[in-house]
């Protein structure tokens, strides 16, 4: 496995791959790698020809407020799991390398980006809309693979290809989760052993969305103050961010259940903000 650590480089790299009539599979991620990221590595393995991973803690998709600094880092441990897995070249810029200072195109998609996660993080979408398409520019790979777990970025990312016809496949992966049903997440160490025993009644509070739904509660509104209820009980030590059931495409607010539908939910948990969803299906 390659490293390499600037635009140029990351670019050349891929311009003499298509020109071998190789195609690619590029996977972003901010690092410290779990079982998620790895899931992500080795789809993209059995999808192209050569696997890019991204390795950059994104700083423009950071509020003032949040945990940038803190943001968890191994990147020994992450290039020698990114290498076990079979990626061929890992891509680990530094932030002067990828933002200039006087830096001013951005990539939005407002109409996805308000809701949900964008309430309490305004700018998050913006920059990672940004930074993704900036890899892309950079990779120009057959593919690209994202995490269900955030689904409202790779609804917004679907978006941002289908109306910029950006020519990149994406493909969406399921959640990994840990034995308790815990959504795995790099910010999982944040949390107290005290915090981490109650977290599972996330994913807990989101099954039993997915019952009320299949049992025939049509009524979103009444499963939203369900799972409410439920983790007021069950998750005393967290506070609601949101918990929402959106169209899984628009992401706009559902009333009745029909086709499909996506519970989605944030939490804060101590120094954690934990995300996790669910397709709800009548
Ligand atoms: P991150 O490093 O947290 O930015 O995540 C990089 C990619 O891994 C994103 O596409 C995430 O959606 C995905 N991801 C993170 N956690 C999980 C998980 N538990 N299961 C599947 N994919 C995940």
């Amino acid at each position: 496995m390659q490293i390499v650590h600037t635009p140029e480089a990351l670019r050349s790299v891929c311009a003499e791959w298509r020109r071998e009539g190789l195609t690619s599979a590029l996977v972003p991620t901010m690092g410290y790698y779990h079982a998620g990221h790895a899931s992500l590595i080795e789809y993209a393995r059995s999808a192209a020809d050569r696997v890019v991973v991204s390795l950059f803690v994104n700083p423009t998709q950071f509020g003032p407020n949040e945990d940038l600094e803190a943001y968890p880092r191994d990147f020994e441990r992450d290039a020698a799991l990114a290498r076990d897995l079979g990626a061929d070249l890992l891509y680990a810029p530094a932030p002067e390398s990828m933002y200039a200072p006087d830096h001013a195109a951005w990539v939005e998609v407002p109409a996805l980006a308000g809701t949900l996660c964008g309430v309490s993080r305004p700018i998050h979408f913006r920059g990672v809309c940004t930074v993704v398409m900036k890899l892309f520019m950079l990779t120009l790979p057959t593919l690209a693979v994202f995490g269900e777990k955030d689904w409202q970025q790779l609804a917004i990312i679907k978006k941002m290809v289908t109306d910029l016809n950006v020519p990149v496949r994406i493909e969406g992966r399921p959640i990994v989760r840990e034995a308790d049903g815990l959504a795995l997440s790099s910010r999982n160490v944040y949390l107290t052993p005290e915090e981490r025993a109650q977290a599972p009644s996330l994913r807990r509070s989101l099954l039993m969305a997915a019952e009320l739904a299949a049992g025939g509660e049509r009524d979103a509104a009444k499963i939203a103050e369900a799972v409410r209820t439920f983790l007021r009980e069950q998750l005393p030590l967290g506070e609601e961010d949101y918990i929402s059931i959106v169209d899984p495409d628009t992401l706009a607010g559902v009333e009745r259940i029909g086709q499909a539908a996506l519970c989605a939910l944030a939490y804060r948990v101590g120094k954690a903000r934990l995300i996790d969803n669910i397709l709800l299906r009548p």
